[in-house]
């Protein structure tokens, strides 16, 4: 008989969390104006909005905070963060920054201009939102399987190479300053790029003479992905797939609060050296000088110590597990979810959960809306307020997918919490005919609207 997979860890110290009744939450999402961000954490039971910055840390890497250097320059904690990116990366430069979009303005300021393309494989909302403030544009060549939430490809994040050598080919290469490939492609549902398709994509842009960027957040998920799908890949280690993996790329932006494990951080990292002088004059400007750039010493180092223990196959698989475990009830409730399960989170299809709501009503946010005044849950939509206005016709851009994610945070929850959320969503998908309407939103800023919107309950 095979035994049960358990997790390779332990819990040490345990943090309280209120249980709320449904009429208390009624009230605050109310007063939140149905904006999730807008809830107080102690609002909040069950807090799947991202995994970004809310996972535990280790022994090891709290234990490393107490060994940081707060020197101004030359810190030793910047030499270990420095030999981690080495090591990992196989990246000679790097820049620390205070977390992944700093890192984003920072390379973006040194390397982006107005007029500028840049295509990569549905880029992240603060990689657009930097793009298009420099009054670039973003062109997305995802493959096309990856906006189809019921089919199972093994790498719906792939890039469509067919795609992006159009636009490598009908635009001047002057106007195409880099090529980004987020890994895992967090926009599409947390889904991998293959290593084939990495190789593929540097071929493309050796051929047209233009850099590649990964955008890493969560670039150990996408190894283990390719460790465990793509056969010539399966009896490498993790750290021997990413450094095979960052031979394709000719630098980084990380946010390290994704899978390096940290509540605050980032860099930027490079192969060329006059790219990372031309970087380190904007990093000293909004960051800080280039040996912590918006990093404490202790940081840094907890920041290192994370990137060596989340490239073991083990802490990857534990992780991953629990995402696959909340995805299989979902699934066996017969609750529409994007297929296969994402590495970092789930991804409810809010479109099929809901068909009786138009466009228009915001469908995912009211999705999203439901799991909090039921469970107490909050998640996040992934939708047409993410998707924001087009920044010329100032039109709402209404994206293929409405998805509602429910990010697990590292190491943070047990499996009942994942039976409890799997009842939630049940529940509320049970009942789901009784719905007619939908949100209307009442205030938007100009730019990313989704963090402070302001929405109403159409009647
Ligand atoms: C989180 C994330 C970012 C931005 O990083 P922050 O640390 O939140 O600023 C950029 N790209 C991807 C793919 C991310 O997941």
């Amino acid at each position: 008989m095979s035994l049960p997979y358990a997790e390779p860890y332990k819990i040490k110290m345990t943090e309280q969390i209120y249980r709320s009744t449904q009429e208390e939450r009624e009230q605050w999402i109310k007063e939140a104006k149905y904006n999730l961000f807008k809830l107080k954490s102690s609002q909040v039971y069950i807090d799947l909005l991202t995994d970004s910055g809310t996972g535990a840390m280790s022994d090891k890497q709290w234990a490393e905070m107490m060994l940081g250097d707060e020197s101004y320059a030359g810190a030793s904690s910047y030499y270990k963060m420095k030999d981690a990116v080495k090591n990992i990366f196989g990246f000679d430069y790097f820049l620390p920054a205070h977390q992944g979009r700093a890192a984003e303005n920072v390379l973006f300021s040194a390397m982006i201009k107005e007029g500028d393309i840049v295509p990569g494989n549905s880029h992240f909302d603060t990689t657009k939102g930097h793009i298009e403030f420099r009054k670039a544009k973003a062109v997305d060549c995802t493959i096309d399987e990856a906006f189809d939430t019921t089919l199972n490809h093994p790498f719906k994040g792939n890039i469509d190479l067919n795609k992006l050598e159009n636009v490598l080919k009908n635009n001047p290469k002057e106007k195409i300053p880099l090529i980004i490939v987020t890994i895992t492609n967090n926009s599409s549902g947390g889904q991998p790029v293959s290593l084939q398709n990495m190789k593929g994509v540097k071929y493309l842009a050796d051929k047209y003479g233009i850099p590649v960027f990964y955008d890493s957040a969560r670039f150990a998920e996408n190894a283990y992905f390719i460790k465990i799908r793509e056969e010539a890949y399966k009896n490498k280690t993790i750290k021997e797939i990413v450094k095979e993996m960052y031979k394709y790329a000719d630098g980084m932006t990380m946010s390290s609060k994704k899978d390096a494990v940290v509540n605050m951080g980032g860099f930027s990292a490079m192969r060329d050296e006059n790219l990372y002088k031309k970087a380190s004059v904007y990093n000293i400007m909004f960051e800080g000088f280039i040996t912590y750039g918006g990093m404490s010493g202790r940081d840094m180092n907890a920041l290192a110590q994370g990137l060596y223990e989340n490239t073991e196959f083990e802490a990857l698989e534990a992780r991953i597990k629990q995402v696959e475990y909340l995805g299989n009830k979902l699934i066996e409730a017969g609750i529409p979810v994007q297929h296969p399960i994402g590495g970092h989170a789930v991804f409810i299809d809010a479109k099929k959960f809901l068909p009786q709501i138009s466009k228009e009503e915001y469908i995912a946010q009211t999705v999203a809306v439901e799991l909090y005044i039921v469970g107490g849950i909050r998640g996040v939509e992934i939708g047409t307020v993410l998707a924001d206005r087009d920044p010329i016709t100032r039109k709402n851009r209404y994206p293929e997918l409405e998805l509602v994610r429910l990010a697990i945070p590292r190491k943070t929850y047990t499996n009942s919490h994942m039976d409890y959320v799997a009842a939630v969503c049940k529940k509320i998908y049970d009942t789901r005919h009784e719905a007619k309407h939908g949100l209307r939103i009442t205030y938007e800023a100009p730019i990313m609207r989704h963090f402070t919107a302001e929405f109403e309950k159409i009647k």
